[in-house]
């Protein structure tokens, strides 16, 4: 909507504005200097506030120890975490703070401090949660009622990872349900509402009324599988809808974070249409959103097209520092507004779009901001809105003098009222602590800064008028010119994957999967000195989820044509490498720019050849391209002479050379990305490379081809022979010609290439070098603390994302103490979850291994798995083709065969440890020594795994998959590797040989006189 639609550029807007700020000003007196209760230092909760406003460092702090609280089951426990979390900390610490230090020494005191802790979290708790039980809910709903609010109600919970959680769920909502049934006959209708039986609430109003998140019906909701998972959330919410429409109760779909958006907005409609004549259905919308304007258009557009009213909780968003942080991690724009004027001013303008559509839209606004209730207020006002067209509301325990001045002036308030054990409803309460610290909280703002009422009632859209005035953007400008680019090239970004919450890219994903698949079956040629060389023999490439169907025919390498694609790239050597830094990085930039132009094409390929999921897939493109971008500016840096310590008369330099011809045996796992990676760092070092692709990705290989001949790249710099392993692999390691092998894959092979490559051959002039990243026997520990709403997702992906056919793969958990039958039971639950099926169909989690050696190793593991252990699970798999399913051993000790070996599929160890220190030597008593992770919030433990889990790389309290170049340069040592670290700084180097030119500048005695004053 325009700036213009809000009247702000005629008399108009100004009108309104001085109104709205009357209105605010009224409001703001009614208030009469009444504080909420969070606000009063006299309160137990007051004074945690008033401790965390004023000092950054203690909010964080409590923050992080209110969030571990729920996994401290003994007092030992709880008194050991309080000292990790406050012990060392500097200024003057609070003096109830101080005094539990203390307490927290003295082993007898521990029970007793335990008890205080968590009396005093759950009076924290309390402030936001009206029951842990129904019976206590009920009752406060009762005092809720009676003081003349509506409620909503809402069950917190854990984070749904299972489907056995989800239906656990929904049974809460469905007794929810009835006991709401149960308690109405209790409760008069509110304010003109009737006194009939029949009575509604302002006499429009259900008196029962719910909130729910879709999130937590179903525990697979992935934003590409978009229709799968609308329908799995309906298919559990249509029975409590229908629930709900019995006890003529009214129902709001939460809006959570910006990946479940368009699925939220899905259920809605879905269920709106499905049921008419039933109109009590609101869903929330956040303000904050950039997309949100143009939804709630659609949405109004929408109801007016099927007739079917709608119901808008306008609310601000809670998730905004989430979004902000995973849009940077990812490389996506930033999806919520970054001043928080621009949200108040979409508030205000999204309030009027709603209560302009009156007669089709009614709206809750849901703010505690005087500002924001005040426009709602007189928007209202000058949109003639009937006042049973909307409604405020706010949360229970943020802001009673708001909510009683709201009822005073309005009448129409609902308290949003979570209910559920105080425990598991942490993850809520921290939220909620987070919103009231925040530093431009209105509620911070007015009760705790005393901000005047001149700027909390200013207009914000003024701020972002403010905000856009050319003189203020023109010196921000000036400021980012001042600072001089480094280089020539902008700094080194990693290409953002595949956003499937983008309906756009869902779409531009399945035309890539069409139009891939009307290219199957065709041939493929051999490519040597850049032309296409076709052989007799042709070998066909399969889709695994289905070996009779036939992706291409591939060419096949005999050693003629290795020994013709070493002659071409020996004889393109010498000039490539000559050839100046820039320029070869300048080819690996346009090959980049090749990929990302056709980055769905390129994915959709791989779902077909290898059975990548869709977001697998699109990731591995996202990793080639930043290969390509990353090594160029490598070579950049790299790629001139540097000056040595030189005394006056003599000049030493360093320089680096390529080192002749390279060869590239690349595996199947990451087809293109590691592809990729080994090819472009050999090349754009100076080298010529002969690139044997895997027998079962050789199409998604041969893309490196067009990639590179698009870049123009000289003939002879880049050959690509696909073949069988026996008939060329071994021949062309051994060949005398051949100065850098690249391999990536399994650690027998590697060991065996390290072996070949030692022995020296008849003609060889060089050493030959390996550059080897092989296999791994990687483990998570799960600490007793650990947050196992975060803990199960990520060692589920860590281990059965792509079917575990990862080297960075988790293969063994090691969990610590009392926490193991809880971690297992959830761990269990959820990988009963997880769908099995074509990676092509994006509603199955995992799709079928390799091939079928693939399938059959795994399985014969899994036989030795249940002789050592036994099988404490394992999940259905569709018959024949090359499913395996999801299997988690039990009982596992660190000498059996599946605690140490190589798997490569997805079959997961779980053993115990007792102690964190035992876990430690657990996870590192295997050959390997390549991924690792932990989930723990002590941060002694995790200082300890810094210090003492040797593994190339660790990921503390995340999935360990998923290394991004440049972020986290990925490889490992031990068995696992030679120590080098693909798309980290050193790598380029295994592909030269340094050198070193001494010169003496002196000429009879004579030294240029620049020399003598500069001397390095
Ligand atoms: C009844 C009710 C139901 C709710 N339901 C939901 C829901 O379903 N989903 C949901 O996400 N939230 C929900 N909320 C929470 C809501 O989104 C806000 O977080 C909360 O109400 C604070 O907003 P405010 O207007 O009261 O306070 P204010 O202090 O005026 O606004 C704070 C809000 O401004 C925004 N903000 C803060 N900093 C910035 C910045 N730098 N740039 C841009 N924006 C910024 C954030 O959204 C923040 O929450 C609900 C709130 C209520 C009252």
């Amino acid at each position: 909507m325009s700036e213009r639609r809000q009247g702000r550029d005629d008399g108009e807007g100004q009108g309104l504005n001085a109104r709205i700020v009357a209105t605010g000003a009224d409001l703001l007196r009614g208030l009469a200097g009444e504080k909420p209760s969070l606000f009063q230092r006299d309160r137990w909760v007051g004074r945690i506030m008033d401790w965390s406003l004023g000092n950054a460092e203690f909010r964080t702090r409590l923050l992080r120890f209110v969030d571990v609280f729920p996994a401290l089951s003994t007092s030992r426990a709880l008194s050991h975490h309080l000292k990790e979390y406050f012990g060392d900390m500097g200024g003057p610490a609070p003096g109830p703070l101080r005094w539990a230090m203390g307490a927290a020494s003295g082993p007898l005191a521990a029970p007793f401090l335990a008890k205080v802790i968590r009396y005093s979290i759950e009076k924290l708790g309390q402030q936001f949660i009206i029951g842990d039980t129904s019976e206590r809910a009920m009752k406060s709903l009762s005092r809720i009622r009676s003081e003349g609010c509506a409620f909503s109600l809402d069950i917190l919970g854990e984070a749904v990872v299972s489907e056995d959680e989800a239906e656990a769920y929904a049974g809460q909502y469905a007794v929810l349900i009835r006991d709401l049934r149960g308690a109405e006959g209790k409760w008069p209708a509110l304010a003109g509402g009737g006194e009939s039986r029949d009575a509604l609430d302002w006499g429009y109003a259900p008196a029962i009324s719910i909130s729910l998140k879709p999130s937590s019906l179903h525990s697979q909701i992935r934003p590409q599988n978009f229709e799968g998972s609308v329908e799995a959330v309906l298919r559990r919410l249509r029975p409590l809808y229908e629930q709900l429409i019995e006890a003529r109760g009214a129902m709001c779909i939460d809006m959570e974070s910006y990946a479940y958006k368009g699925i939220s907005l899905g259920v809605y409609k879905a269920l709106r249409k499905e049921y008419p004549g039933y109109r009590d259905l609101s869903i929330a919308m956040q303000a904050y959103l950039r997309d949100t304007g143009a939804d709630v258009e659609d949405l109004l557009a929408w109801s007016e097209k099927h007739g079917l009213p709608v119901g808008i909780r306008l609310v601000k968003g809670a998730y905004w520092d989430y979004e902000v942080v995973r849009a940077r991690q990812n490389g996506w724009v930033i999806p919520v507004y970054t001043e928080k004027a621009e949200t108040d001013a979409a508030f205000e303008r999204l309030a009027r779009l709603v209560l302009e559509h009156h007669d089709t839209a009614y709206l809750a606004a849901g703010t505690h901001n005087i500002r924001s209730i005040a426009a709602v207020l007189e928007l209202a006002a000058q949109a003639h809105t009937p006042s049973d067209r909307y409604e405020f509301q706010v949360l229970y325990g943020m802001a009673e003098p708001v909510r009683r001045v709201l009822l005073d002036r309005v009448g129409r308030v609902r308290l949003y009222c979570p209910c559920g054990p105080i425990v598991p409803g942490m993850a809520y309460l921290v939220r909620r602590l987070l919103e009231n610290t925040a530093n431009q909280s209105f509620l911070r703002l007015m009760f705790s800064e005393g901000t005047d009422a001149g700027d909390l009632l200013r207009d914000p859209a003024e701020a972002v008028e403010k905000a856009r005035d050319p003189q203020a953007s023109t010196a921000r400008k000036a400021r980012a010119l001042a600072a001089p680019p480094s280089s020539d090239l902008p700094p080194f970004e990693n290409q953002p994957p595949a956003d499937f919450t983008r309906e756009e890219e869902r779409d531009r994903f399945r035309e890539a999967l069409a139009r891939v698949r009307q290219k199957l079956g065709r041939t493929y040629p051999l490519f040597i000195n850049g032309e296409d060389r076709a052989t007799e023999e042709t070998e066909a490439s399969t889709n695994p989820a289905d070996p009779s169907e036939v992706i291409g025919w591939v060419c096949q390498a005999r050693r003629i044509e290795a020994d013709e694609a070493i002659a071409a790239a020996s004889s393109a050597f010498e000039r490539w490498r000559n050839t100046d830094a820039s320029t070869r990085a300048s080819y690996l930039l346009k090959a980049a720019g090749h990929l990302r132009a056709r980055r769905f094409e390129l994915a959709a390929w791989q779902v077909l050849e290898i059975g990548k999921q869709w977001d697998q897939a699109s990731a591995d493109v996202a990793e080639a391209i930043d290969f390509l971008e990353y090594y160029a500016r490598e070579m950049e840096r790299l790629g001139s002479p540097r000056l040595l310590p030189s005394p006056p008369g003599e000049r030493n330099y360093s320089l680096y050379e390529a080192r002749g011809v390279a060869v590239v045996i690349a595996p199947w796992n990451f087809p293109l990305a590691i592809s990729c990676g080994m090819v472009s760092a050999a090349i754009v070092t100076g080298n010529c490379v002969v690139y044997k692709p895997s027998p079962l990705t050789p199409i998604i290989g041969r893309h490196l081809v067009e990639a590179f001949s698009d870049a123009l790249l000289p003939a002879g710099v880049f050959n690509y022979v696909p073949g069988r392993t026996g008939e060329i692999a071994e021949y062309l390691i051994d060949h005398e010609a051949v100065s850098t092998i690249a391999f990536t894959g399994s650690t027998d092979v590697g060991l065996r290439i390290i072996e070949k490559a030692a022995s020296t051959r008849q003609g060889q002039f060089q050493v030959k070098r390996v550059i080897c990243e092989m296999g791994g026997k990687n483990a998570i520990i799960i600490d007793e603390d650990a947050d196992l709403d975060e803990a199960v997702p990520g060692v589920l992906v860590s281990a059965f994302g792509f079917q575990g056919q990862k080297c960075s793969s988790c293969s063994r958990v090691i969990v610590v103490g009392a926490i193991y039958d809880v971690f297992v039971e959830r761990l269990m639950g959820a990988a009963k979850s997880l769908a099995l099926g074509p990676a092509e169909d994006p509603a199955f989690a995992l799709g079928p291994v390799a091939d079928d050696r693939a399938r059959s190793r795994i399985l014969s593991y899994i036989e030795v798995g249940d002789k050592e252990g036994r099988v404490l699970f394992q999940g259905e798999a569709p018959e024949g083709r090359n499913y395996v399913p999801v299997t988690i051993l039990g009982d596992i000790e660190i000498g059996h065969r599946v605690a140490q070996e190589e798997i490569f599929g997805p079959v997961l160890a779980v053993m115990r440890a007792a102690t964190f220190e035992e876990a430690l030597d657990k996870a590192n008593a295997t050959r390997f020594a390549l991924t690792g992770g932990v989930f723990s919030r002590s941060p002694d433990h995790l200082e300890a795994a810094r210090r003492s889990f040797r593994v190339g790389n660790l990921y503390l309290n995340r999935h360990i998959t998923g290394a991004l170049v440049g972020r986290q340069p990925f490889g490992g040592f031990k068995l696992s590797g030679l120590g080098t670290k693909a798309g980290g700084a050193e790598y380029l180097l295994h592909f030269m040989d340094p050198r070193v030119v001494t010169e003496n500048i002196a000429r009879k005695g004579f030294v240029p006189e620049a020399d003598l004053e500069d001397p390095c």
